[in-house]
C-alpha cells in the first residue's frame, strides 16, 4: 500500500472517530453547601462541605485536562442558597450541570453511590420542575445513568443507582442536571473513604468519565421551542450553526447574518443581478433596490462601517453586486444591526423571484389579512406574496409586526418552508 492511500485511509478513520465539533462543551460544577451549612458531618468530624469542594475541584481539573469548559458555582467555603446556584447556571449557557454531595442516613449501615436527577414520570406536586427541565428528563437520565456507573466502577463503592427526584438544583435550571450523592458519610467505611485524598480523585475520575460518556442535546437552548425542529433540519443541512452548543433562538437576527443564510439558501453565485422598478425603502430604512451605480467593487470600500475584515464582507459584496440591497443615505450598511421582518420578507421574495422569475406570483388579497400591513407599506407586497406561499406567518392571525427584529428561530423556520417546498 502506498504512503497516499495509508494516508486516505487514516484520515477516513479519524473522520469517524473524531467527528467534527468546533466547541467544547460546558460544564457546570456545584459543590454542594458551604459556608454556614456544613451539609452531612460525619462521627469523626467530615463536613461534607469540604469533602464536596474537593471532590468539586478534582472534577473541574479533570473536565478541564479532557478539553471542556468548566464554571465551579463556589471554589471556596462559602454559603450560597439553592435559587443563587441555578441562577448562576443559567447564567453561564452551559450543556451540563453537576451538583457534588455526599450523602447521610439515620441508618449507619446504609452505603453506597447514588444520582438523583428530575424524572417527569414521577412529577412531585408541591415542588414543580421547570418547563426545560420537563422536556430534559431523557437526557438528564442519561447523564445520570453514564455517570453513576462511571463512579461506582471508579471508586469501588456500592451502586445505589438513580433515584427520581425534585431536589431543587435537579428540578429548576435549563440544562441536563444531576446531583452525585458520592458516599455516605452516615456509614465508616463510606466515610473512610470520602475521607481518603486517593477515593476523592477516583470518583472525580469516575464523575468525569461518565460525564464524557454523555452527548448533551444539539442547541439545548432550542429544547420546548417552538421553532427546534425547523432550527435541527437547517442544522442539518449545513445551513445554520449556532454560538458553540447554543442557537440563541430568541436573538434578533443580524443584516449580516441574514445575508450569509440566504447565501446558503439561494446560492447568490447562481443568481443574475435583477433590477426592479418600485419604491425601495425610507429615508431612515435601509434603501432596498436597483442601484444606478452598481459596481463589483467591494462592499467594504462602499460602506463606512464594514471593515474588510468583517466576517461577513464578502458576502456584502456579493449582495451589492446583485442589486440586493443599498446601503443607508449616511453611507453606512449596518452590518451588526438587527434587520426587521419587513426588511427581510422584501429581500427574501426577491431572491425567490430571481431563483424562479418564470414562477408569477398570487396576487395581493384586497383584504389584507393584516391590520398592521395595509397594501400601501412598502414591504405590503412581499409579505403577502411569502405568506400566500405559507413561508412566512404573523406574529398573530391578524398581525405582522414589519418593523420587529426577526430572531434566528423565525428565520430558521422560514428557511425550512421554503425548502421544504
Ligand atoms: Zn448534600
Amino acid at each position: 500500500m502506498n504512503l497516499l492511500k495509508k494516508l486516505l485511509i487514516l484520515s477516513f478513520l479519524l473522520t469517524f472517530a473524531f467527528p467534527y465539533q468546533a466547541f467544547a462543551y460546558k460544564v457546570v460544577v456545584d459543590a454542594g453547601h458551604g459556608g454556614s451549612d456544613p451539609g452531612a458531618i460525619s462521627k469523626n468530624g467530615l463536613k461534607e462541605k469540604d469533602v464536596n469542594l474537593d471532590i468539586a475541584k478534582k472534577l473541574s481539573d479533570e473536565l478541564a485536562r479532557r478539553g471542556y469548559e468548566v464554571y465551579m458555582t463556589r471554589s471556596d467555603d462559602r454559603y450560597l442558597s439553592l435559587q443563587q446556584r441555578v441562577e448562576l447556571t443559567n447564567s453561564q449557557n452551559a450543556d451540563i450541570f453537576v451538583s457534588i454531595h455526599a450523602n447521610s442516613h439515620t441508618s449507619s449501615k446504609v452505603n453506597g453511590s447514588m444520582v438523583l436527577y428530575y424524572d417527569d414520570a414521577h412529577p412531585q406536586e408541591d415542588y414543580p420542575a421547570s418547563d426545560t427541565m420537563k422536556l430534559l428528563t431523557p437526557y438528564s437520565k442519561d447523564l445520570a445513568q453514564h455517570v453513576q456507573s462511571a463512579l461506582a466502577a471508579a471508586a469501588g463503592t456500592a451502586d445505589l443507582g438513580l433515584v427520581p427526584s425534585a431536589v431543587y438544583v435537579a428540578r429548576m435550571g435549563t440544562i441536563p442536571s444531576i446531583l452525585v450523592e458520592t458516599a455516605f458519610l452516615s456509614n465508616s467505611g463510606d466515610a473512610a473513604l470520602l475521607a481518603n485524598d486517593s477515593v476523592r480523585t477516583k470518583m472525580a475520575v469516575g464523575i468525569e468519565r461518565g460525564i464524557e460518556a454523555f452527548v448533551p442535546p444539539v442547541f439545548t437552548d432550542t429544547i420546548g421551542h417552538w421553532a427546534r425542529d425547523a432550527v435541527l433540519r437547517m442544522k442539518n443541512k449545513g445551513l445554520i450553526e449556532g454560538n458553540g452548543n447554543r442557537y440563541e433562538p430568541q436573538r434578533a437576527l443580524t443584516r449580516a447574518e441574514f445575508l450569509t443564510l440566504m447565501d446558503r439558501t439561494f446560492t447568490f453565485s447562481k443568481l443574475k443581478a435583477q433590477c426592479k422598478a418600485g419604491k425601495t425603502g425610507s429615508v431612515t430604512d435601509a434603501v432596498y433596490g436597483c442601484s444606478s451605480n452598481s459596481t463589483t467593487s467591494s462592499a467594504s470600500k462602499t460602506y463606512k462601517d464594514l471593515p474588510a475584515d468583517h466576517w461577513a464582507s464578502d458576502v456584502f459584496t456579493t449582495a451589492k453586486a446583485l442589486n440586493l440591497l443599498q446601503g443607508y443615505q449616511d453611507g453606512t450598511i449596518r452590518p451588526d444591526r438587527p434587520i426587521t421582518r419587513g426588511e427581510v420578507a422584501v429581500l427574501f421574495n426577491r431572491l425567490l423571484q430571481m431563483k424562479q422569475p418564470a414562477v408569477s406570483q398570487k396576487p395581493v388579497p384586497a383584504n389584507p389579512a393584516f391590520n398592521d400591513v395595509p397594501l400601501a407599506l412598502w414591504s405590503a407586497k412581499a409579505i403577502y406574496a411569502l405568506k400566500n406561499q405559507a413561508i412566512i406567518n404573523g406574529i398573530t392571525d391578524t398581525e405582522f409586526r414589519p418593523d420587529q427584529s426577526i430572531t434566528r428561530a423565525e428565520i430558521a423556520a422560514m428557511m425550512d418552508r421554503y425548502l421544504s417546498k
